[in-house]
This record gives C-alpha cells, structure tokens and sequence, in this order.
C-alpha cells in the first residue's frame, strides 16, 4: 500500500475555471445566482478547495426553465441533420480535450486517471451514438384492423426536460441524458451533484462551441436540491425528469414528479452480485472482479456489492484476489500511478468503516486493509473480506467504496436465490465455463444487465438500467434512450 499525498495540486487556471464557474449557465448565458451564497468544491484527495460555484435559487430555477421553454420551438424545428451534427461536434470535442477533461475530473472527484480517461471516452460516446440516432427516428404507418382508416404514429420530443445526476461519473452520467434529450429534439436543465459540478460546467462551455444554441442546455447547481427541483418540475412546461442517484432520492422525486404527472427515467441504486462457479477460469474471473469491483474506487452503481464462489475453489480465489486488491497503489486521482483514488466525502469513509465494522462484528475475516489509512484524504483501503455473513448490513446496502466481501455457496439454485434477495436489480456478473448454465443463470437472475464472463456491462449502444427498485427505463441502446424523450402521437386518418 502506497498512500501518496498529493504533492503538486494543478493550479486553477490550467483548467479555466473562472471562465465557467462564476456563473450559472442559463440562456447560453453564464449569469450570477440570485442568491450570494456558493458552493465549495474539495478535492477529496487533500481535502483542500479547489474553488467555489453559484448556488441557485428557485428564482434561478424559474429562469432555466424560462430559457428551457424560449429555446424549445427552434430546436425541436432543427433539422436533425443539423442536430446530429452538433452533436457529433460534441464528441469531437470532448476526444480533443479528453486529457484536460479527465484531469479535471480526477481532481474533483479522485477517481483514478485511467478511470477518469475511460469515463471521457464513455461519456462522448454517447454524442457520438446519439448523433447516429438523431436521424434515424422515425414513425409508423399502418392500416386499421377494420379497414376503415389508417394508423399514422409520429414521435415527438417530449418537452422540456429536468436531468438530475450523480458525482460518481461527472461527465458520463450528464451526457447520457443530454445526447439523446437533444436528438430528440429537447431542451434541457442539467442539475449536477454539488460534489463534481466542474465538469458540467466544463461541458456546457464546450457544447456551447460546438454550437448548441443558447437554451438548450442549461445548467444549474444548487445546495438545496429539494426545494429547487420542486420548483422546475412545478412548472407545467417541463415534461420529463430523468434522474441517476440514490434509491431513496429516487422514490422522493417520483413522488413530486407524480403532482404533474411527468414522464419518469429513474436510474437507482445497485446491489450487483458477482458469481464465480467451480468450472470457472479463475484468472479471468479475478481480471472482471478488479474491473467490476474497482472501478472508481468501487463507488460505482454497477460495483460488485456482493461476491459468490463456490466451495470447490473458494479459497484459491480468495488468496489471488486478495493479492491483486494489496498491491493496488492508492493515492490521490491526479497522480498518473495511482490505481484506487479517495472516496468522494469523509461521510462516505465513516459509511464504508461502519459496513466493514459490522461484517466483522458478525464474523467475517480481513484478509486485507479493513480502515482508512491515516492522514489528509478520504482514502479506504482496497479490502477483502471472508467468511461474511448474509445478514450483514453490506449484504443488502451498496458499499460505493474499495470494499469486497466474500460468500461461498454450493449449488447453482441456492446461489441463484440468495442473489436475488435485494430490493435491487441493476447488474450482475456470473463467470462460468459452462455457457448453457451462464444463459440459464443470467435469464434467472434479477437484474437489468447481466455481464457473462465480463466485469464490464456499460456501452452506449447497449440499454443500461435496472429493474425492481434499481430504476425505471433504459438509457443508451438502439432505440431505448432516445425513446424515453419522446413520445407517440398517434393520428387516425382515412384516405
Ligand atoms: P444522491 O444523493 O441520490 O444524489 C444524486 C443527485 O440528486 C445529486 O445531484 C443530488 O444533489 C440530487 N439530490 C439529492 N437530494 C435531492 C432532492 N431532495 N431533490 C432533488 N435532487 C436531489 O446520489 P449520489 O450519492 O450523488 O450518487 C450515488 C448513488 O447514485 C448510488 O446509489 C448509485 O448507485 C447511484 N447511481 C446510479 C446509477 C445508475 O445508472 N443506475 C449511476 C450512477 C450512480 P446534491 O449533490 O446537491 O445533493
């Protein structure tokens, strides 16, 4: 274990940021809040403030959504040739600058470079995609079955549109609600988390260049999530909130979406399990575990929460593993060698300990790590635990950090059964030679996306998205992300 403090923090005009953070980015606009309060960025890995972002007001709100609205005729009239183009400029641009863009993202959320990279080329991707998607919508035509009139169905973009996401993947989760909203021919308020809202700053400046005219896409950032959103999704204008985080931030927000009757997209919390049968190859097996378990210091929806391997070759996994998961260097997410960057808030560390405390306290094994290493920075040891136990809090809440327990079990229908004992059903992972058991167990498991011998699931061309209280509706995919951004209107016409 290597703790490396952080040594060289990038100085802020590297990055710009106050070219975009002095404002918030309304009507293509960066404007003041109507409030003076701000809200500070830390970079988790010293704990120091990397700088300050407007903290918006429901004024504010009702200025976005203003804009939103001035904004919607024009773009929806856009050719979508026009449209894929911007778009694609998008990805361009987000390719060209991937290095600063990454860097920026390291910085306010800690995650590893090469993590950090890899979100960049993720999260342009879906302009891409999307900009192959802008003109291929199109429309039914059919005939009644009483022969009396024809069927004519048009898809329209839905209307305004609400995005709320997450700090665990600033860029990634932002546009892959922004691409496919705007191919569809939508505006947008963009809320991101208080924690990363550089990057969607960042962005906004770069879509803005690449030529999404002013008002499509409006961002706010807010430390009073609750009363803001309220705001925006009281306003009849806006048709559609799409939302990732927490489960129970989630159901709040269905319940006052509920009021106007808007269209949801809720991509929830997760609970993955990842299950290594006897006939697996081992080697590859421990490869798709420190992907699927690691990624992003394990603060990913899709991490492996909870790690299945069956008696016959348990404990030979769990010493391999447990040699991989020591050697990882942590450090701070800036640093080129740095595998396991902090988690993003001390909270996130005391949640982590207490897991980690309970398992133990319930009989699990460390094998190694098991704390927070000591000084500045909210690192967590990569940790592997054994023996744990089922009734153990982090057998039924998300860990979101470098932490992964071990369950041995016996036969393909007791693994199939304990796995599917959550709430959620996001991911799943399942490594076994025989592909006639892997089809069967990944048709039985509950989940929206299951990784067969892989330890990564996420791909722009793929639906992505949970099913039971993981999330409603799909994001990505050939026609799924699109969809949710529009709606049918059905014409009957006779001729
Ligand atoms: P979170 O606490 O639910 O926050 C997500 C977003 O909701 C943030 O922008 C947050 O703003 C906002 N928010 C919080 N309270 C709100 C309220 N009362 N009204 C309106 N907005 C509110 O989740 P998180 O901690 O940022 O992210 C981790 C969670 O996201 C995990 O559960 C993870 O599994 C899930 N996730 C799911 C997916 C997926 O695709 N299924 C992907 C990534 C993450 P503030 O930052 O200002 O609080």
């Amino acid at each position: 274990m290597n703790v490396n403090q952080h040594s060289s923090q990038p100085g802020h005009d590297r990055f710009g940021f106050s070219s975009f953070s002095d404002g918030l980015y309304i009507g293509g606009a960066w404007r003041s809040a109507a409030g003076e309060s701000r809200i500070q960025v830390i970079d988790p890995s010293t704990e120091a403030v990397i700088t300050a972002v407007p903290d918006a007001t429901v004024a504010d709100a009702a200025a976005a959504v203003e804009a939103a609205a001035s904004a919607a005729e024009g773009w929806r009239e856009t050719p979508p040739r026009k449209r894929s183009e911007i778009l694609r400029r998008c990805f361009e641009l987000m390719m060209e600058r991937s290095e600063t863009l990454a860097t920026l993202i390291s910085l306010e959320n800690g995650k590893a470079l090469r993590d950090a990279r890899g979100e960049v080329a993720y999260a342009a991707e879906f302009f891409r995609w999307n900009a192959e998607e802008a003109v291929r919508i199109s429309g039914e035509f059919g005939i009644a079955p009483s022969g009396t009139n024809r069927i004519v169905v048009d898809y329209q973009p839905i209307g305004i549109c609400v995005l709320i996401t997450p700090w665990n993947f600033p860029a990634a989760m932002a546009t892959r609600k922004i691409a496919p909203a705007l191919a569809a021919g939508c505006t947008v308020i963009l809320k991101p988390a208080s924690e990363t809202p550089l990057t969607a700053y960042a962005l906004a400046a770069l879509y803005e260049e690449a030529g999404v005219p002013p008002g499509v896409v409006n961002v706010l950032t807010t430390s009073t999530p609750g009363p803001v959103t309220a705001n925006l999704l009281a306003d009849p204008r806006v048709r559609k909130l799409s939302f990732t985080g927490s489960t129970g931030v989630g159901r709040m927000l269905l319940a006052e979406a509920a009021k106007n009757v808007i269209s949801c997209s809720m991509e929830l919390g997760g609970n993955a399990p990842f299950i290594v049968f006897d006939d697996a190859d081992i080697d590859a097996a421990i490869e798709g575990l420190m992907v699927a378990k690691m990624r992003n210091a394990g603060q990913a929806c899709t991490a492996a929460n909870r790690i299945y391997v069956q008696s016959g070759i348990h404990d030979v996994f769990a010493e391999k593993f447990t040699q991989r998961m020591a050697a990882l260097r942590v450090g701070p997410g800036v640093d080129s060698d740095t595998e396991c960057g902090p988690m993003i808030t001390r909270k996130a560390v005391e949640k982590i300990d207490r897991l980690v405390a309970d398992a133990i306290s319930r009989g699990a094994r460390v094998l190694c790590g098991g704390q927070a290493p000591a000084g500045r920075g909210f690192f967590y040891l990569p940790t592997v635990l054994a023996d744990v136990s089922p009734a153990s809090d982090m057998g039924c809440e998300e860990i979101f950090g470098p932490v992964a327990p071990l369950y041995r079990f016996e036969s393909e229908a007791e693994v199939v059964a304990i796995a599917n004992d959550t709430e959620y059903g996001l991911a799943a992972y399942i490594y076994t030679r025989d592909i006639g058991r892997g089809m069967r167990v990944a048709s039985k498991v509950e989940a929206g996306m299951v990784a067969l011998n892989r330890g990564l699931v996420s791909d722009p061309a793929a639906p992505f998205g949970g099913v039971k209280q993981s999330g409603l509706g799909r994001e990505g995919g050939q026609h799924h992300g699109i969809a949710e951004f529009m709606e049918a209107k059905y014409i009957a016409t006779s001729f």
